[in-house]
């Protein structure tokens, strides 16, 4: 990896000692259901968000800084519908600056379409960064650096891995992942990996139809990176199964990862990130 970008300081503490929490706000892929809204992850002493879809509405009470810095993995709406809800969080709780970030023709999708003014007529308090604008590819928020990568999916996708001094996490959504994908070696021994798990191991057709993933490939990865713990997220909002992916049958079979290092995420989970 090149060396890394300062894009815009803010006024926040840098979060290089104490604790750090990620909060799920939005868990399911494609649609909200009433047991899970669309993919959006925070982390709030870092003013980080990961994708933007229907769980956004729920972070007003969760800001802790003054600048929000946004990254979307792609455009599908999944990912940036709650975008629009951005009015309601900046009535309640203004904000400096609100930074998005995506790749250029996901940007240009957007804001010709979910933000065409005959879609949404208001102009929202964003500014837009392209990925490809970088002269490298990572950029540091304080003491935070985030590379990105790609990923298969129908019309792309981007990973993200975030690297503290002391702390490592990693967002892979939207992609059809396979033990040998290319990308399982920039996540190597990342603490802490969030992972799209749409489906389950009897649905594997469809989710490599629909460039989804599966849960025992996911854990084979994990795995291969030897990733300590790993939170499996964006399921089908439609299984309401209460071990929707089929996770238990999926480790005691495989035993690729312990019981106690992987997670489903469900709405409102918070993780207590150490920093060692
Ligand atoms: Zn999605
Ligand atoms: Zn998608």
């Amino acid at each position: 990896m090149s060396s890394e970008v300062m894009v815009s300081p803010s006024s926040k503490p840098l979060v290089s000692e104490g604790r750090m929490k990620l909060h799920f706000l939005g868990t399911a892929g494609y649609h909200p259901g009433d047991r899970r809204q669309t993919s959006c992850l925070f982390l709030p002493e870092a003013g980080i968000m990961l994708d933007a879809g229907t769980g956004l509405y729920r972070v007003t009470p969760l800001i802790q800084t003054d600048t929000i810095h946004i990254f979307l993995s792609h455009a599908h709406l999944d990912h940036t519908f709650g975008l629009t809800c951005l009015l309601d969080v900046v009535a309640k709780r203004p904000l400096k600056n609100i930074f998005v970030y995506a790749e250029q023709a996901k940007i240009d999708a957007i804001q010709s379409g979910l933000l065409h003014p005959l879609m949404f007529p208001v102009e929202l308090p964003i500014q837009w960064i392209a990925l490809e604008s970088q002269s490298c590819d990572s950029i540091s928020i304080d003491d935070a650096k985030i590379q990105w990568f790609p990923l298969m999916h129908p019309g792309g996708s981007v990973g993200f891995r975030i690297d503290w001094p002391k702390l490592s996490i990693a967002y892979v959504t939207d992609t059809t992942s396979h033990v040998d994908s290319a990308y399982w070696d920039i996540l190597r021994k990342v603490d802490w990996l969030i992972h799209e798990c749409n489906f389950s191991d009897k649905e594997t057709e469809f989710a490599r139809l629909t460039g989804h993933s599966w849960t025992t490939e996911v854990l084979k990865g994990a795995k291969r990176a030897e990733i300590e713990r790993l939170i499996l997220t964006h399921l089908q909002p439609t299984n309401d199964n209460i071990d929707p992916l089929g996770l238990a049958a999926a480790l005691a079979k495989h035993r690729d990862l312990g019981p106690d290092q992987v997670i489903v995420a469900e709405d409102q989970l918070c993780i207590q990130l150490d920093i060692n």
